[in-house]
């Protein structure tokens, strides 16, 4: 415990966090999302409607991880995970695995990761390959054309919600970055953590949907704004 109070904290990241990085939040000003409806690459429905569209969205995305590096609030949560003495639970809504090369641990991807992929013939999660669109061949069952993107689109449910909803509960500081804040169940933790008692902190560009849920509100870009929150906390 420091000289700030808090023991326990759960930090919910979402595309805001790697916007510098250059890696191109949901929700542009063209309510698109790298030139494409979200109802057209990210929901089951797309998939199978046109599997082809989807794995060539989706390779795109994951060969764009080559060519971005973690900016300044990565390594900042980083820095925290590694020196907090506390709970930290870091919940990424993205599927860039910049929180990780940055060398942030303890942490949960809530939608999935581009660098991974399942067989929708055995079910097994691996590393996915460069491409999946060429119809790579699943590591366990050995099928070829089966494996889809690890994501969870719209309509699917998040991974990791039981040790997420656990550490909501057991937080006393809930600080949400870089989210607009209208992707569910994303949205709602700042409500449960606040029931549960944690002071509630949001750090993003512009007021979220759910600005007004916070006790506190810091609006800037995250490269400049996380580093002086964790500094401030490590410090305090
Ligand atoms: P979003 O695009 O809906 O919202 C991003 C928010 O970040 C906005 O409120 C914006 O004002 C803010 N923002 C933009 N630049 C910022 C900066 N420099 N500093 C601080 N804040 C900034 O993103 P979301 O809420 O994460 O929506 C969710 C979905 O998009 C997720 O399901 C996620 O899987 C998917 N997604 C992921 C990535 C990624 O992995 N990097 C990228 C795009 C979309
Ligand atoms: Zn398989």
């Amino acid at each position: 415990m420091r000289g700030t109070g808090f023991q326990s904290i759960v930090v919910l990241t979402g595309a805001g966090i790697s916007a510098e990085s250059g890696v191109p939040t949901f929700r542009g000003p063209d309510g698109l999302w790298e030139g494409h409806r979200i109802e057209d690459v990210a929901t089951p429905q797309a998939f199978h409607r046109d599997p082809a569209l989807v794995q060539a969205f989706y390779d795109a995305r994951r060969a764009a991880l080559a060519r971005v590096e973690p900016n300044a609030a990565h390594r900042a949560l980083a820095w925290l995970d590694a020196e907090w003495p506390g709970d930290l639970l870091i919940v990424t809504q993205n599927v860039d695995d910049l929180h990780e090369r940055a060398g942030a641990a303890r942490m949960v991807h809530m939608h999935g990761e581009l660098k991974r992929a399942f067989c929708l013939a055995c079910g097994e999660r691996q590393a996915a390959p460069d491409t999946l669109s060429d119809g790579p061949a699943c590591a366990r069952c050995g099928a070829h054309g089966r494996l889809r993107p690890d994501i969870v689109w719209f309509g699917e449910m998040p991974y990791h919600m039981d040790r997420i909803e656990a550490a909501l509960a057991a937080c006393d500081l809930f600080v949400s970055i870089g989210t607009s804040g209208a992707v569910y169940p994303a949205a709602g933790f700042v409500q449960g953590a606040r029931h549960y008692g944690a002071h509630t902190l949001e750090i993003n560009l512009e007021p979220s949907e759910g600005t007004h849920v916070f006790h506190e509100a810091r609006h800037g870009r995250a490269g400049d704004l996380v580093p002086l929150w964790v500094g401030a906390l490590l410090e305090g």
